[in-house]
């Protein structure tokens, strides 16, 4: 029976389990009924202009409902996912499902603004992976400029022949590509500059301690300034103060995502915030115009 179990089997005799291992596993077996059952969802997390404050796009963020269990984070499940190899069936469905959700709602928004999906590298690496892009495209009448795949550096450096094909591909589609939680791993801008990427986000933990560490300060102008030198734009990932907001602004950063300006939320409450930010900005210009 401990053979069957294969290399999982300790998990099961060690006396040491603990609830976080029984958690994982809970999990692991949830997850395929999960997919089948639909149990997911997508929010969306607003991304900004830093310079005019304009809505540029919005960041989809899958979460798992689960019956029992209630809602559980990504950072629990997706690595599970990529573990199983059920992040292909799930990432496929995230895809066409934010593709289907944001061809709906540009119209509210500028019209070259974007969503981002998250894209795991087994993903990536998939022979089927830019079809799907392109089904997924097809399928939602979304413009291939409209769609943004974020993927972490780590891919790159695992396999860079690879995914530099793979980024032509999709680069030759029009979608555009963006380094996630950048500065976090191998953080070397120049093996970017032969690749076909439009954006580099950097990691949180940068710019939670930008106002407060010289370091972390420097290290955020030096990717920002670099980055502009490869033509590449730059958005800082969970900016929470306006202190942060300031600073980024002042250091020629372009957009910016964070609790500051809006948690990830249903499509629903995307709309209504996009609709009170619209109004709330004219109703400053109208001011402003009076005062002038
Ligand atoms: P990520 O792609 O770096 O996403 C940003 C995470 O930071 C999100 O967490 C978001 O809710 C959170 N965040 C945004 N602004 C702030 C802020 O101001 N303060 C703080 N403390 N957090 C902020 P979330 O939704 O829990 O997702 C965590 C990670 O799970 C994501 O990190 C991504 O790596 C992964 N993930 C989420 N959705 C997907 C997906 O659809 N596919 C794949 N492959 N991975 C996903
Ligand atoms: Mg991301
Ligand atoms: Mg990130
Ligand atoms: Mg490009």
């Amino acid at each position: 029976e401990a053979k069957k179990q294969g290399r999982n089997n300790y998990q099961w005799f060690d006396p040491k389990l603990d609830e976080s291992t029984s958690r994982t596993l809970k999990i692991r077996h949830a997850l395929k009924a999960g997919i089948e059952h639909k149990q997911f969802e997508l929010h969306y997390q607003p991304q900004f202009d830093l310079a005019n404050n304009e809505i540029i796009g919005c960041e989809a963020l899958v979460r798992w409902n689960h019956p029992t269990m209630g809602m559980i984070s990504p950072v629990e499940f997706i690595s599970i996912a990529e573990d199983t190899g059920q992040i292909v069936t799930l990432g496929r469905w995230i895809l066409r499902r934010a593709c289907k959700d944001f061809a709906e709602l540009r119209n509210r928004m500028l019209s070259d603004a974007t969503v981002s999906v998250n894209i795991s590298a087994i993903q990536l690496l998939r022979q089927e992976f830019v079809g799907d892009v392109e089904t997924a495209l097809k399928e939602s009448k979304l413009p291939a400029r409209c769609l943004v795949l974020e993927m972490t550096e780590s891919v790159l450096v695992e396999s860079p022949q690879l995914v530099s094909r793979k980024l032509s591909e999709l680069e030759d589609l029009g979608v555009h590509v963006a380094l996630d939680d950048f500065g976090t791993g191998y953080s070397s801008l120049s093996y970017l500059k032969d690749l076909a990427v439009d954006w580099v986000k950097i990691d949180r933990s940068f710019i939670q301690e930008l106002t407060h560490d010289s370091q972390n300060a420097a290290i955020t102008e030096r990717i920002i300034s670099m980055a502009h030198h490869l033509k590449l734009q730059v958005l800082a990932e969970g900016v929470e103060t306006s202190a942060q907001r300031d600073y980024l602004r002042r250091a020629n950063c372009d957009a910016m995502q964070g609790f500051l300006m809006a948690k990830p939320m249903p499509k629903p409450a995307l709309i209504e915030f996009i609709n009170d930010y619209q109004a709330d900005a004219a109703f400053d210009d109208e001011r402003e115009a009076r005062t002038l």
